[in-house]
């Protein structure tokens, strides 16, 4: 069966993880993969997490299936986090959630229930993008175009741009939006920005589906809302596509959720039928620990608080490392503005590096980036910074 077949590409940035491991210099710093590390380099457990597995574990008296869409105390607890506890769409029940395996997979089960009503839909992404979002959608048989996003000159976000392209999408079309932190640019939309686009969609009526992997990593969990908050003001038909990947540092337990927002309760649950017959034919039912995990958390107000305090402590050392970048550069003479580093939120950080020094800072310092130079800031730490800026430095030269 595989004589004729060529062997497909590795992915472009788990791929780079791979080398990473294959690398025997000491020094080496891995920029790459979108994964928090501490000041020592670890990928922690939370302590929520771990304290949460403990009630979870005493409490635990089957591995039974779980309703299709997951456990009910998690979609209550995912959508009070997506639009807070006084939301009229949580009180009105026009949200429906289920619990997917990861943001991943909430994307992919979003893309499978707007293909079966909105077959003939493009599928319009950002420019650029997380480049799974392209794999993902096209899987599903859609047609990707994009929309202004970044520029590259100024390093910020090209809002004119974007305004531009969003208002010729034809209606029925489907925009995917970064809600905050957006990867890989590290750039976002503000409050105001946000309802200007959110009045855009629902003028046009193209469908907005936002994908929120980075919630409470730009300001806070409140504010990194605003975007979804914009558009369940506006009362049109949206997709959420949350993961929980990285806020609590779940990326092996696939905890997300997919949640589809209708303009009333009746039309909600007509979707959540839809959404139950597309992920019973794709995963049957979801991985339950994860999901667990984060409702006991959410569900409690001790842990709850334990978990903004971790989160803020994740956020606050990734921009300590943007401004020990931006300072580093500057006291080695780096010719050039790196401020917009800071101004940049999330993990990433558009490096503004060519591929050749991307490449050079692999070969010649065992330093790994993702082409095109995004960086993961959170692969930064004070044992490291001054290697990484003296090479970069010196590639620059
Ligand atoms: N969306 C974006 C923008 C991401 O950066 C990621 C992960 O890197 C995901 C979705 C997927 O997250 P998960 O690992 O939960 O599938």
């Amino acid at each position: 069966m595989w004589r004729n077949v060529e062997t497909a590409p590795a992915d472009s940035i788990l791929g780079l993880t791979e080398a990473f491991k294959n690398d025997t210099n000491p020094e080496k710093v891995n920029l790459g993969v979108g994964v928090y590390k501490d000041e020592g380099g670890k990928t922690p457990v939370l302590q929520c997490v771990k304290a949460a597995e403990k009630i979870l574990l005493e409490k635990e008296e089957t591995k039974s299936y779980l309703p299709i869409t997951g456990d009910p105390l998690y979609a209550s607890e995912v959508q009070k986090l997506l639009f807070g506890e006084d939301s009229e769409v949580v009180s009105t029940g026009r949200a429906v959630t289920a619990h997917a395996p990861g943001g991943t997979g909430a994307l992919r089960v979003g893309a499978e229930l707007l293909k079966k009503f909105n077959p003939d839909a493009k599928v319009w992404i950002s420019s650029p993008t997380w480049a799974n979002h392209k794999g993902v959608f096209s899987a599903a048989g859609f047609e990707l175009a994009e929309y202004s996003y970044y520029d590259a000159a100024t390093k910020s976000l090209d809002f004119d741009g974007m305004v531009e392209s969003l208002n010729k999408v034809p209606a029925g079309d489907i925009v995917l939006l970064h809600t905050c932190c957006h990867n890989p640019s590290g750039v976002d939309l503000n409050e105001a920005q946000w309802k200007n686009i959110a009045e855009i969609g629902k003028e046009r009526g193209w469908i907005p589906f936002l994908d929120f992997a980075y919630q409470g990593f730009g300001e806070s969990v409140e504010s990194d809302r605003c975007g979804v908050v914009a558009f369940a003001a506006t009362g049109v038909d949206f997709f959420v596509a949350s993961s929980f990947s990285k806020n609590f540092g779940l990326y092996n337990e696939r905890t997300g959720a997919i949640t589809v927002v209708a303009p009333n309760a009746e039309d909600g649950a007509v979707a959540m039928s839809h959404l139950k017959t597309s992920v019973r034919v794709i995963y049957s039912n979801p991985p339950a620990h994860g999901g667990l995990v984060v409702a006991t958390i959410l569900a409690d107000a001790e842990l709850k608080k334990q978990w903004l305090q971790e989160l803020s402590g994740m956020c606050d050392r990734i921009k300590e490392m943007r401004s020990a970048l931006v300072d580093g550069l500057a006291s080695r003479g780096v010719e050039g503005d790196f401020s917009y580093i800071t101004s940049q939120r999330g993990m990433f950080s558009f490096s503004g590096l060519s591929d050749d020094v991307v490449k050079w800072l692999r070969d010649n310092r065992s330093i790994y980036v993702v082409g095109g130079g995004r960086i993961n800031l959170a692969g930064l730490t004070r044992a490291n910074i001054d290697y990484v800026c003296d090479s970069i430095a010196e590639a620059l030269k």
